[in-house]
């Protein structure tokens, strides 16, 4: 789907560029209907590397096991013994599609110094089997533990790496403007300097987080330019849906007994500090709020502060109570959205939030109360498809799907409306 012509300046307003550049690279394993074919297409990856004295390291991602049947070895991933043989000595691995869960190879799990003594790590779970050796199968803090443990690119790697990124969101994608949700600190160097060699058709805004905020805000005049450019500070309130760590105001139906509700990754304290923080360096805070919990910390503390700088942001705000959408409007909070992760997630919603479905992206309501909403997709948790959230906020389900199947219809919009969200110039 192109944009209409009315789209002065389309905007992907919640990226992250150089996870996209190593994405593409990856496996894709969004279709894959089961642990065959990932297994099929890492042979198939595997066969290809040049046995070149560097050991390689096979990468995979969009993977929803979720949505596979059982493998005979008992999980919905391989066995560990099928990855092993398929990827022949390489380490490898592969992300689920929300970056919250990870299978990996024996080669990769020693890489990382994982076996069965490994304990797990806090906030994170390594899956063993009835012996108590590892699966492979690692969640949370310890699929990042295993990932940082891994050989990072080099720089002229890194380099190539944004290239693919800018290119594929500029030229495949047609975006003028990108905002960059974590941003690196070395990113925004980087980015300036294929901006000098005139490799930029976009403009960048630079949103790191709060840890890396001060020393980027003191770096900035040496490599901000008219198309690279920080932006503000980003922090996370909560968790994801999928894993049930995203903060809600009631019990998720199918939560587990540990999180009922899901996870606050921040205290108030702590969010109003970083309102502050941002509020006095003149630049404003996307915090990343997927409940309607979370969304309320981040609304009552923006209140309580009433920050002078304009652009505070909510990022995602998959759920919101309604006593909370008007304050997006009266505390000149945006609320930037990413409608496409409906599509997958309808599932998943009917599950957690039955009681409540009324509440998911409620989009129609955010617009008709005032606020600014703008639209992005999270890439490269999903494709950045700007057709992918016309779909979910104008029909509210997936192409094909019948309409009595849609979630939240009374919050659609208009295609217009929609592509209104992803214009910059408008
Ligand atoms: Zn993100």
């Amino acid at each position: 789907m192109q944009a209409p012509p009315s789209v002065r300046c389309l905007r992907e307003a919640h990226g992250h560029v150089f996870q996209h550049g190593r994405s593409l690279g990856m496996i894709d394993a969004s279709s894959f209907d089961g642990g065959d074919a990932l297994l099929a297409a890492f042979r198939e990856r595997a066969a290809g590397v040049r046995t070149d004295g560097a050991a390689p390291l096979l990468l995979g991602d969009k993977a929803r096991p979720e949505a596979w049947a059982r493998t005979p070895g008992g999980g919905k991933w391989p066995t560990l013994e099928g990855f092993d043989r398929a990827t022949a000595g390489a380490a490898a691995l592969c992300w689920c599609f929300d970056y919250h869960q990870l299978f990996a190879n024996s080669a990769a799990l020693a890489l990382a110094g994982i076996d069965q003594h490994t304990p797990d790590p806090v906030g994170g779970r390594i899956e063993r089997d009835a012996d108590g050796r590892p699966t492979g199968v690692l969640l949370e803090k310890a699929a990042l533990m295993l990932w940082h443990a891994m050989p990072e690119p080099d720089e002229s790697e890194r380099t190539s790496l944004l290239r693919a990124a800018t290119h594929d969101l500029e030229h495949v994608h047609a975006f003028r403007e990108v905002h960059d949700m974590k941003a690196q600190p070395w990113l925004g160097p980087a980015l300036a300097e294929l901006d000098d060699a005139g490799e930029l058709r976009a403009s960048y805004h630079l949103w790191p987080l709060m840890e890396d905020l001060e020393a980027s805000h003191a770096s900035c005049a040496r490599w901000s330019r008219e198309r690279v450019r920080l932006a503000g500070g980003k922090i996370f309130v909560d968790g994801t849906l999928n894993s049930r760590t995203a903060w809600m105001l009631a019990p998720y139906a199918d939560g587990p007994p540990e999180h009922p509700a899901g996870m606050a990754m921040m205290s108030p304290g702590a969010i109003e500090d970083a309102v502050r923080l941002c509020d006095a360096l003149g630049l404003p805070l996307a915090a990343h709020a997927i409940g309607d919990g979370a969304v309320r910390a981040v609304l009552d503390a923006i209140e309580r502060v009433r920050p002078r700088t304009p652009g505070f942001r909510i990022e995602h705000c998959e759920l919101i109570d309604p006593a909370d959408v008007p304050r997006f409007a009266e505390l000149s909070v945006t609320a930037s959205v990413q409608p496409c992760h409906l599509l997958p997630d309808m599932e998943a919603l009917r599950a957690g939030v039955p009681d409540r479905l009324g509440r998911v992206l409620p989009i129609r309501e955010l617009l008709d109360s005032g606020a600014r909403v703008i639209f992005g997709s999270d890439v490269p948790i999903v494709r950045p498809h700007p057709g992918d959230s016309i779909q979910a906020g104008v029909h509210r389900r997936r192409e094909g799907m019948n309409a009595s199947a849609a979630i939240a219809p009374e919050q659609a919009i208009s295609e217009d409306e929609a592509w209104a969200c992803f214009d910059a110039g408008a």
